[in-house]
C-alpha cells in the first residue's frame, strides 16, 4: 500500500445485534456496506483510495445474513448468501429462469463472491438478477435506522423508483430475500452484451407465462438496460396476455414496434445497438414461444 493512503475504518460485526450497535454508534455518518466487494472494488479509484476515509461495515461475519431457509411455499436467503450457492441449493426447486439468470452472470469464481444482497443493491447499474426476481414477485426484508432499528418486508419492485434507481431508506440494509417456489409453463431469459464493460449497449429480457388452452393466461415481462433502468409495466404484461399464439408475422411486427416505442418513451437515450438487441431478443423469444405453444401439452 502507498504510504499516503488513508485507511478506512473497518467494522466486522458478528451478528445483527452487533451490526445494530455499530449503526447506532455512527448515527451521523452513512457507512458503506461491504458484501462480496465485487462492485465496490470495480469502482475506479475506490479502494484502497487516497480520498476515502469512510466507515466500512463488512457484512461477511454477520451470521444471520448467511442463513438459508426453505419450506413448501418459498425459499428465504440471507443477504450474504452467494448467488452461486443459491443456484446450487435451489437447483431442483427454484424457478428455472432464476437459475438461468444466475448462471449468465459473470463466471463461476466471481459468482461465488457476488452476494444476493449486493446484487440487488448495486447502484452503478441495474442487474439482471434484480429484474428476474421482480417478475417472480420476490420480497425483501429491509432494516433501517429511524430513531431505533426497524425491519420491514417490501415487494422487491418497491425498493426501486420507476427508472430502477435504488430507493432504500438512507443506510438501509437488505437482510433477506424471499422467493416463491413455483414453476411456470413458459420461462425465458436472454441477455446481450455485458453490463460491466459495455453497459450502454447491454440488454436483457426476462418473461414468465402460464398457458390455458393454448393461450397466454398470465405473463410478466421485463427488459433490463443496465445504464438506463428496468422497463416493466402492466401495459406490457397485458399486451403479451392479449396475444393469440402462434403469432403471425404481420401481427408480430405490430407487437414488436409497440414494445420498442414503449421502452423508448419510458427510458431515454437508447443506443442504436441497444434497440437492435431489444428487437432481436424479443423476436427470438416469440419464435421460441410459438414453438413451445405448438408443442404444448397441458399437465
Ligand atoms: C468480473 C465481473 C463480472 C461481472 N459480470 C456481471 C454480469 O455478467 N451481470 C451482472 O449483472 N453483474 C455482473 N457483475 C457485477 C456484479 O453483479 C456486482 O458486482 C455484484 O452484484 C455486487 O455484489 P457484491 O455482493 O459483490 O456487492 P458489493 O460490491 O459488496 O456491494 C455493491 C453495493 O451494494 C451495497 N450493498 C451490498 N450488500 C448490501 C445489503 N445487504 N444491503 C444494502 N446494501 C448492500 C454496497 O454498499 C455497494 O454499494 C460482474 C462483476 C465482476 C467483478
Amino acid at each position: 500500500m502507498y504510504a499516503e493512503l488513508r485507511s478506512p475504518n473497518i467494522h466486522e460485526p458478528l451478528n445483527m445485534a452487533e451490526y445494530n450497535n455499530t449503526i447506532l454508534s455512527y448515527r451521523d455518518v452513512t457507512p458503506v456496506l461491504w458484501a462480496g466487494g465485487t462492485e465496490i472494488m470495480s469502482r475506479p479509484d475506490y479502494y484502497p483510495s487516497q480520498r476515502a476515509n469512510v466507515e466500512l461495515i463488512s457484512l461477511d461475519k454477520v451470521e444471520e445474513l448467511h442463513h438459508f431457509l426453505r419450506n413448501d411455499r418459498f425459499a428465504e436467503f440471507g443477504a450474504m448468501v452467494s448467488i452461486n450457492d443459491i443456484a446450487q441449493a435451489g437447483k431442483l426447486v427454484l424457478p428455472r429462469i432464476l437459475l438461468e439468470t444466475i448462471n449468465s452472470t459473470a463466471c463461476r469464481t466471481v459468482r461465488e463472491k457476488i452476494t444476493i444482497g449486493g446484487s440487488l443493491c448495486t447502484k452503478s447499474f441495474k442487474t439482471n438478477l434484480a429484474s428476474t426476481l421482480m417478475i417472480l414477485d420476490a420480497a425483501v426484508e429491509i432494516r433501517y435506522l429511524k430513531k431505533r432499528m426497524h425491519s420491514k418486508w417490501f415487494q422487491l419492485s418497491r425498493i426501486y423508483d420507476k427508472n430502477g434507481k435504488l430507493e432504500m431508506p438512507e443506510g438501509g440494509l437488505l437482510s433477506k430475500v424471499r422467493i416463491a417456489i413455483q414453476q411456470y409453463d413458459y420461462q425465458y431469459f436472454r441477455s446481450a452484451g455485458t453490463p460491466i464493460s459495455d453497459k450502454e449497449n447491454a440488454v436483457a429480457l426476462a418473461l414468465v407465462a402460464r398457458f390455458e388452452q393454448g393461450n397466454i393466461s398470465y405473463a410478466r415481462i421485463i427488459f433490463t438496460l443496465p445504464d438506463k433502468g428496468f422497463c416493466y409495466s402492466r401495459d406490457l404484461d397485458n399486451l403479451i396476455t392479449s396475444v393469440q399464439l402462434p403469432l403471425s408475422i404481420t401481427r408480430y411486427a405490430t407487437v414488436e414496434n409497440y414494445v420498442v416505442d414503449y421502452i423508448k418513451e419510458n427510458l431515454s437515450g437508447i443506443s442504436a445497438l441497444q434497440e437492435a438487441r431489444i428487437r432481436g431478443l424479443f423476436h427470438d423469444m416469440f419464435r421460441d414461444m410459438n414453438e413451445t405453444v405448438l408443442c404444448y401439452t397441458p399437465k
